[in-house]
């Protein structure tokens, strides 16, 4: 078996999703010289980061983390658009146990029920085969044990592509496009909403104005990369 797996590697190099070189032997999916390097925000340790406070006034969130800032390097965007392009979830997968391990040690981060990945459109799902954000949430399921409830929000309508609009513009795009599936299973329960970036936050905040019609629910957001302060 030992011989076969050495075989199998030889012609298929596994190669690391943030920087292209070759995986070592011992390293899994990402080397541990971009496990080292990735930039943490360590936000969630701070309730009042910024993009806690992006939300102030508008949503009322418990508490908002993103693992990892857009770095410099590229390495979390090549992560990010090995998951979105190039059908590795994987790289989904890592990003979503960094968040697992973030989060378990966070307070403002404790008693969460489930996690709720943001839906995409079905035709999206449909031409991609899967949810960037669902494969997120599996690996901070794997992490802290806390289940995902794929279901608890459903998308309405097909939107366009959210590049070149404005913050505005991007806003009334997507302020209507979710919905509650079960109300009544949620009810009284701290959910986590997850997406793969936090960038002007208009879909967290849709999804979140959303999820808030919900009696007596905390809501918690978490996103695998956010744009540096
Ligand atoms: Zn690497």
């Amino acid at each position: 078996m030992k011989i076969l797996n050495h075989l199998i590697s030889l012609f298929y190099p596994q190669v690391c999703p943030a920087c292209g070189n070759l995986l070592m032997k011992g390293e899994e999916t990402v080397c541990l010289s971009c496990r080292y390097l990735l930039p943490k925000t360590h936000y969630e340790n701070n309730t009042e980061n910024p993009l806690a406070q992006m939300f102030w006034g508008q949503v009322d969130f418990h508490a908002v983390t993103a693992e990892f800032f857009f770095s410099k390097t590229g390495k979390v965007q090549h992560l990010l658009h090995q998951l979105k392009y190039e059908g590795n979830k994987d790289a989904g997968f890592f990003l979503g146990q960094q968040i697992g391990e973030s989060i378990s040690k966070a307070e403002s981060f404790q008693g969460i029920d489930f996690i709720v990945p943001i839906p995409l459109h079905p035709k999206k799902e449909f031409m991609r085969g899967y949810n960037q954000s669902y494969v997120i949430a599996q690996g901070i399921e794997d992490k802290t044990k806390i289940p995902v409830m794929k279901d608890a929000l459903r998308r309405k309508t097909f939107t366009s592509t959210q590049t070149k609009k404005s913050r505005e513009e991007r806003w009334e795009n997507v302020k209507d496009i979710f919905e509650v599936v079960d109300a009544n299973r949620l009810k009284g329960k701290h959910l986590l909403v997850v997406d793969d970036v936090l960038t002007t936050g208009s879909t967290v905040m849709a999804a979140g104005k959303t999820l808030s019609t919900i009696e007596d629910v905390k809501i918690s957001v978490a996103t695998a990369a956010c744009a540096s302060a």
